[in-house]
């Protein structure tokens, strides 16, 4: 990003601050904040400022202690805020950063909500703060689930089928409303196409956006002019679908309450879930494939916690409530013990994580999230 176009950002950002959650913040925060303004996009700022207030005024004293003391982190890493312009994905560290000395949460254009935020912000608390030490219990109380699943798989499987349902409806609401999208704007798209057929150099630029250069030049080469037109049609119509699903399936709660327990699960199973069967390649019930998991023996773990905090600071009562049901009080203790440990060390600005260590703590870094997302 250039620096003028930076600086703009974080004006526009100053100048919002104060009719956001922004006043709301323990002074603390504030002071980091206006310190940090530099290193923050408006946007990315924004769900960051929305998340702290909400796990503040959620009452519980071990995320009210976070948000009072999160400031502390400046004190071994810078936080810098941007977006990103990947769609659907998102994550909380970038090797080029740590190389400056800071790390980076990263929102997607459209996913960028607060319970994705919170989740990022979890992975960021248990590295820094914890440096990513497993309890003791976790491997144990893991089997235990395993066990009570397999030995009634009933109850998993009855609630996965709900979360597909329910996701089924949400994307074929998508498909219905670009289907609409699509009827309405049809002059225009079809006079774009026709455009596109006489200006060799804007099919291209239009057909790159799709696909790569040599499938290009293979379509434009073997393709006549109304399987052209079909292509074009058919790559904005998922484009577009997609993106709405997206959109729709991050301001959904009842999504939100789906992805988040389906999500735990998929990190129980290390992306191997056996009773997923029949679900969408592109849905949001799953997270992470199997490669990932088995790349690092901490990053089911490191999942787990990072949802944690997600229920925490968003609130998530209802997660809670059928959680207990399915994973049991363990996992519940495990986890929150975990989360006021990493409290009482922020507090007390005792970071698990060795940042003094240089090339070494580089390597850790580089080897542990190489993949985190
Ligand atoms: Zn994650």
């Amino acid at each position: 990003m250039e620096k003028n176009e930076k600086n703009n950002l974080a004006n526009v950002a100053k100048r919002n601050l104060f009719i956001s959650n922004y006043s709301l913040l323990p002074k603390n925060m504030k002071i980091y904040i206006q310190n940090n303004i530099q290193n923050m996009d408006y946007k990315s700022l924004k769900t960051f400022v929305d998340v702290l207030i909400s796990g503040y005024k959620n009452g519980d004293p071990a995320t009210i202690k976070i948000v009072e003391n999160f400031h502390k982190i400046d004190s071994v890493l810078k936080i810098i805020l941007q977006d990103s312009l990947t769609p659907r994905s998102s994550k909380f560290l970038d090797l080029n950063r740590i190389k400056n000395n800071g790390f980076v949460a990263i929102l997607n254009e459209i996913g960028g909500n607060e319970g994705i935020f919170a989740h990022e912000l979890g992975h960021a608390l248990l590295t820094i703060v914890d440096g990513i030490n497993m309890p003791e219990e976790f491997s144990h109380i893991i089997f235990e689930i395993k066990e009570s699943w397999s030995k009634n798989p009933q109850k998993l499987e009855s609630f996965l089928q709900e979360a597909r349902n329910y996701q089924e409806n949400i994307y074929e609401k998508a498909k219905k409303d670009t289907e609409k999208i699509m009827e309405y704007n049809k002059a225009d798209i079809e006079s774009f196409i026709e455009k596109n057929l006489s200006d060799q150099n804007l099919l291209r630029k239009t057909l790159e956006q799709f696909y790569e250069k040599n499938k290009v030049d293979e379509i434009i080469k073997s393709s006549n002019t109304n399987q052209i037109k079909n292509i074009i049609m058919t790559s904005y119509r998922n484009e577009w679908g997609n993106h709405h699903f997206e959109e729709l399936c991050n301001s959904d709660e009842t999504m939100q309450i789906y992805q988040v327990l389906c999500g735990i699960i998929d990190s129980i199973y290390t992306g191997d879930n056996p009773y997923y069967t029949s679900i969408y390649d592109n849905g949001f019930l799953r997270t992470h494939p199997s490669s990932y998991f088995h790349k690092f023996p901490t990053n089911s773990f490191n999942e787990q916690f990072a949802d944690y905090t997600r229920i925490k600071f968003c609130n998530m009562k209802v997660v809670i409530e059928i959680g207990k049901v399915l994973l049991g009080e363990a996992w519940f203790f495990m986890m929150e013990t975990k989360f006021q440990q990493i409290a009482n060390q922020l507090e007390q600005k005792t970071f698990g994580y060795d940042f003094d260590q240089g090339i070494q703590t580089q390597k850790f870094l580089e080897e542990t999230f190489k993949n985190i997302k």
